[in-house]
Parts: C-alpha cells; structure tokens; sequence
C-alpha cells in the first residue's frame, strides 16, 4: 500500500478522501487555491500546499502545478476526487509520466467515454442498450432537425462533452428546435469548449438508475447494485438512493450484467459508474433502460452504496491503485437495508434557486443513528464563490426505505445552516412529498412540484424580525457588559426605569421594520406588527421563548432560523437603503450574487425593451439572466464580461428613453 497520497480537490469530497487515507497509515498532502486557505481540507491533511488564486483554471486545474507538488513533497498517488481533473485523461498520463499513480482508470478508459456520441457508439458495439438517436458526425442545423423529426418529439439535445446537466435541452416540437440547438451549442462552446451536440429521444417518465461498478487491473469486476438518481432539478441530482424503489431481481441482474459489459468493454478498473435512463410509465423492465453515459471516477452520491454494501469505496480505490485484486467477488456483494442521500447546497430555492455564497455565521449536524453527514464547509468557514455550491451530503441508512426517510427527515429537522441561505426546508418538502414516499417520481417530480416545494410565505418572517431585532440589541448589550461594566452607561437609547422601551429600524429582506425594543430585568424583547418575541441566550446563541426560532449573529447580522427557514436582519443604515438590492425604480442593474459575468448582451447608449436580456452572471453551476426592468437606454456598463462581480455591484444603468439617468 501507498504511504502518501496527495489530493488534487476540495471540499466534502477532499474531506472524505482524507478521512480514509488517514485511516489507512498514508501520510496526506492537500493542495489550495488562495481563496480555501483556511479551507476544511486544509485543516484536516497532514500537510497543505497552495497552488494559485482562486479561480479553479488557475489552481484546482493547473495539472502542472498539482504535479509538481507531488513531486516535491514524494506523493505516490493522486486522487482526483470528482470534477476538477477527475476525468482528464491527459492528467492521468501525466501521473504516470512523472511516476505517480493516478487514483483512477486507465486514461484510455477515460478517453472511450470521455465524449457522450464516441460512448454511445462504443456500447452499441458491446451489446449494452443504448439510448435511441443521432449521434453522428454531421452537425448540419438542417441534418440535426430532420433527424429529431425521425426520432420523434420529444427529444433531448446534449453537448456530446457535457457534464453536470451542462449543455442540454428537451424539444416537445420542430418549432422549438432551432432555438434549443442555439442554446445548447453556446452553453456547451462556453462550458466545455466543444459545440458538438447529439440527440436522443426523450425517454417518458425517466428514471435516473445507475449502477456502481468497480474493476482491477487483473481484469475483474463486479457492480455494487444500483442507485436512483431520479430526484434532479436541471438534471442535477438531489437525492440518491439505493436500491432503487420498485427494482426487481430480474432487472437488477440485467441492468448489472450491462454496466459490467460496459466496464469490461473499455478495459475498466477502479470505481466508475453506468448511468441509464429507464422508462418508469410501466414499472422498471429488462427492456426498459438504456446506457446514457459513464462517470470514470468516484460519484458524489457513493456514500449510498457504501452504506447498503458496507466497504469503503475510496479504500477500495486505493487498494485497485496499488495493483491488488478486487477482495471479493459478485457473490460476496449482497444488499443490507436502505440509504438516502441529500444534497445540501448554499442556494436560495425561494429565489429561484440562487446560489448563496458567504460566511458561515452557524453550522451544526445532528448525530444520531444511521446518520453520516459528509461536509467540506465548518462552522465558522465559509463558502465561497468560486466552486459547487455544496455545504454537506447528509446520508441516513435502515433497515428499509421508510426507516431510512424516517431517519434522513429528523437529520434535516436538526440540521443547523445560518449564513448562507440553504436548500434544508425544500429538502424537508422534498422528502415528505407523497409523490416520492410512495415511490410514484421520475426526473420531472421536482419540476412538476416547484410551487409547493420551493415558495415560502414572507409572513411567517415577522416573528422572526422582532426577534432578530432583539438579538442584535442584546447582543451590542452583552459586549458592552464585557467591554464596559455596565451597559445601561451606554447611549443606546435606553432609559433607567423597570421597563423601558423605544423604537429602531431594521431592515430585512430589503424591506424596512419599525421594531419597538424593550428591556426589563436584562431580558431584551421587540415587538413587530403586535407579534412580541425575547431572547434568551442559549449556547452562544438566542432563542425565543418557544425554544422555535433561533438568532445566529456574525458582524452585524442576525440570521434567524424558524423551521428550517433563514431570516437575515440587520440595523438601518440609512446610507445603505433597506438592502443589498437596492430601490427597483432606479433603473441600476445590480449582480444578484457573488459570480462572474460571462456574458454581456447589451452596449452603452443601446435601446432595451422591458424583459430583454442584459447580461448573464453565473456563480458556481448557475447561471442568472438579468433582464431589462423597464424599456430604456443602456449606460453606465461598469463591468466587462469575464469579470468578477460582488453581490449588489452595479453592472449597468437603464436610463429613461432619452438617454439620462435620474440620480442612481
Ligand atoms: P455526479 O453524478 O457525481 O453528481 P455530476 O455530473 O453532477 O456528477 O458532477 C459531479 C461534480 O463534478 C459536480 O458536483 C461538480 O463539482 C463537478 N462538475 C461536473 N461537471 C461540471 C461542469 N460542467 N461544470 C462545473 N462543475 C462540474
Ligand atoms: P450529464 O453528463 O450532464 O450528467 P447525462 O447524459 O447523464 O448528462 O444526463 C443528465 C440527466 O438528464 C439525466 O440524469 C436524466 O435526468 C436526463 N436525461 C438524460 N438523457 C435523457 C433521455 N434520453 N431522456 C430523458 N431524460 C434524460
Ligand atoms: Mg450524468
């Protein structure tokens, strides 16, 4: 076995990686970006190296880089994780070249599947079903439509080198098409540099079932069973389980014998994954599932499987690396209970899903039975900008399904993020919907569900106000008790009487809150709207008397939790206005997050139309289209495409026909 491996990520899955590594006596080297200096996976390597700013093209990408800080600190492996250069085969012959092993396939593997069409291809060859369509060389506009007409509607565009739901669209029919090929082609061009597109048809009510596989370099291998990735939004997954609901021996050993034909087809070894689309309208069939693509590298949602199997997979990984035999055979896998993932992201689903980048004021899992929570983010870190929005997988194992729903839902229940605004209620929703408890959901639940699961009620927030308010003055009363000895010396608007009481503003959520504050015996209160709530400070935070809203305060801001569900408050500041977001009749086109701006539409001095695009901003996976408020003339463009952005820059001005802009 290796003493030393180094690996080439961050976050929950660097974390993960190390945490095995470390298990097994190797010695572990992390390299950083500037922006993951205090990262988590720094923290927990035996030792870290800084490989370059924060954009990933300039450090978690810089293959030579990462190679030479393996060669100076004597790393014998390199384990890629997932993303980043997990599947570039140029990076894994490189490992080679330099005399370190790649944590990994052959990079001839990689390549055979690296591109969608080639794999497609490749697998028709080796009798593993695939999905019907073109995947051909021609890339004719006029070519590519007569073949969807002859596939039928609906069908999927895909970017041929896509990747995480990158690059693709649905056509329901021949007049949509040529807007979709557009689409398709320009976000595949700006992600993977590369236009190339294929079609398939649209499988109806698709299930998402991969089957894990795993080979060695003695030409073994085996599958671990499947998991369902069904539960996606933009073709991303949320949820994973394993097994998949509704899955029959039958089919099992179908789909198993496929993914290991697919393997064994590309000279296999290590851990790779099949991802089939199935048609769910008649329950799972032998004849029913169709090769979509092979992941060559650990998946994100592997904790499933290594739950129902019970081995490690990374170990596993490791052992392949340094030329052992799988320690098993297919007969030896056998099935125990049932695991659920949940994907925990910094996004804001009741604002369309934007990611939600910043200090991590709050952060705490519950540990309880059955539960394993992966993360890459602590309390007191941060998330930032620059990489995939996720905080932590949260993994929760029974005996059977509706113990593991049962487990994974009080796991969400005590699930604390404050900060950063997270996906834990639309998680909660998720879980509980009847659709997916009673196992009736395919790749469209989400979407189908949107309304219900991602809108939240503003009014549910004034309690929460009034005690935000509350633990912000509590708070400055508190420091000033430490700072001073006596805070009723301090000229904070407080009376010396029993009770006493006034009234400051507060903003929240861009709105602006007249609170009535009031204290008796060192107990702090507000009043909002006539709904009253006190602090009380609990274990470096504060509660309400309920125990049912919880006030998190870092710097100036009080995030206030109630089910699930933030509330961020913070004083007035009459030179800020009521938020980050500023007055919507000014006309200023303002970043709605932390990103870069990828795209820019529209010239200074240029004539727009109300809801015509102005700019695209994209942060993480996401993209964000501002579009025009109102008609008018574009000025004032401040920022060039390609730039970073901060949350609530000015991007550009709408002025109002003519040209001029009120005071902005
Ligand atoms: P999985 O099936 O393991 O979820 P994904 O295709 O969603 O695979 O990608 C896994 C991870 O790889 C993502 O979370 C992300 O970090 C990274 N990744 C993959 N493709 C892309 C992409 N096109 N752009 C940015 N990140 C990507
Ligand atoms: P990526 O490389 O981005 O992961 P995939 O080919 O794996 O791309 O597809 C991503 C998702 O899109 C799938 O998980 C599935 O939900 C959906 N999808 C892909 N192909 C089809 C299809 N032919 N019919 C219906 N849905 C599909
Ligand atoms: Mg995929």
């Amino acid at each position: 076995m290796f003493k030393s491996i180094l690996i080439a990520n961050r976050g929950e899955i660097a974390c993960r990686i190390i945490r095995t590594a470390s298990r097994m006596g190797l010695r572990t080297i992390a390299v950083y970006s500037r922006a993951d200096a205090k990262g988590q996976h720094v923290q927990e390597a035996d030792e870290a190296h800084e490989i370059g700013p924060a954009p990933a093209a300039q450090s978690y990408l810089r293959a030579d880089r990462i190679l030479e800080v393996a060669q100076r600190t004597g790393a014998e492996c390199i384990h890629p994780g997932y993303g980043f250069l997990s599947e570039n085969a140029e990076f894994a012959e490189s490992c080679a070249t330099a005399g370190i092993v790649f944590v990994g396939p052959p990079p001839s593997a990689i390549r055979a599947m690296g591109l969608k069409d080639g794999a497609k291809a490749l697998m028709r060859a080796a009798g593993v079903p695939v999905v019907p369509g073109y995947d051909g060389e021609c890339q004719d506009e006029a070519v590519l439509a007569e073949e969807a007409q002859r596939i039928g509607f609906p069908v999927l565009i895909k970017a041929v080198a896509g990747g995480g739901g990158k690059g693709m669209r649905r056509v329901d029919g021949a007049e949509d098409f040529a807007d979709a090929l557009a689409g398709a082609r320009r976000e595949a061009q700006a992600f993977f540099s590369n236009d190339r597109v294929l079609i398939e048809k649209y499988i109806s009510s698709p299930r998402h079932i991969e089957m894990q596989v795993f080979g060695d370099s003695h030409g073994n291998a085996v599958h671990m069973f499947e998991r369902d990735c069904s539960l996606q939004r933009r073709h991303q997954k949320v949820i994973e389980e394993a097994p998949a609901p509704g899955m029959t021996a039958e089919v099992r050993a179908a789909m198993g014998a496929a993914a290991v034909t697919a393997a064994t087809a590309v000279g296999y070894a290590g851990a790779g994954t099949i991802e089939f689309i199935a048609d769910g309208s008649q329950g799972l069939r032998t004849d029913g599932f169709w090769f979509m693509e092979m992941n060559t590298r650990l998946q994100v949602e592997h904790p499933v499987t290594e739950a129902i199997i019970g081995r490690d997979l990374v170990e596993l990984q490791l052992r392949v690396a340094a030329g052992e035999v799988l320690p098993f055979t297919q007969d030896d896998l056998a099935i125990n209970g049932h695991a659920i993932e949940a994907r925990l992201y910094a996004e804001d689903p009741a604002n369309g899903f934007l990611p939600s980048p910043g200090p991590v004021a709050w952060l705490d899992f519950p540990k309880c039975e059955g539960i394993r929570v992966d993360a890459g983010v602590v309390n007191g870190g941060e998330v930032t900008s620059y990489y995939d929005p996720m905080i932590a997988k949260i993994i929760a194992h029974g005996a059977d399904r509706e113990e593991a729903l049962h487990r994974l839902a009080n796991a969400l229940n005590d699930t604390i993020v404050a900060g950063p605004r997270c996906n834990v209620a639309f998680l909660r929703r998720l879980i509980a919907l009847p659709h997916f408890v009673h196992h009736k959901f395919d790749t469209g639940t989400i979407e189908r569900h949107l309304a219900d699961l991602a809108s939240f009620s503003e009014t549910s927030s004034l309690p929460a106000i009034a005690l935000g308010a509350a633990a912000l003055v509590a708070q400055r009363a508190g420091n000033l008790i430490q700072c001073d000895g006596n805070p009723w010396d301090a000229n904070d608007g407080f009376q010396l009487s029993p009770k006493r009481s006034l009234t400051e503003k507060f903003a929240s959520n861009g709105k602006l809150h007249e609170v009535e504050l009031f204290t008796t015996g060192g107990i702090f209160g507000g009043v909002l709207s006539g709904v009253r709530q006190i602090a009380r400070a609990h274990s470096l935070h504060w509660r309400n008397e309920s125990g049912e809203l919880r006030a998190f305060i870092h710097g100036d801001i009080a995030y206030v939790l109630q089910n699930s569900l933030q509330t961020e408050v913070s004083r007035y500041d009459p030179s800020q206005g009521a938020g980050a977001q500023g007055g919507e009749g000014d006309g200023v086109i303002r970043s709605p997050m932390h990103g870069k701006l990828i795209a820019l539409f529209a010239a200074d001095g240029e004539s727009v139309a109300r809801g015509q695009r102005l700019a695209i901003v994209e942060a993480m996976k996401m993209e964000h289209v501002l579009v025009a408020p109102r008609d008018g003339v574009v000025s004032r463009i401040s920022v060039a495409a390609g730039a970073q952005v901060a949350q609530g820059a000015e991007i550009m001005t709408i002025g109002e026909n003519g040209g001029d802009v009120k005071n902005g």
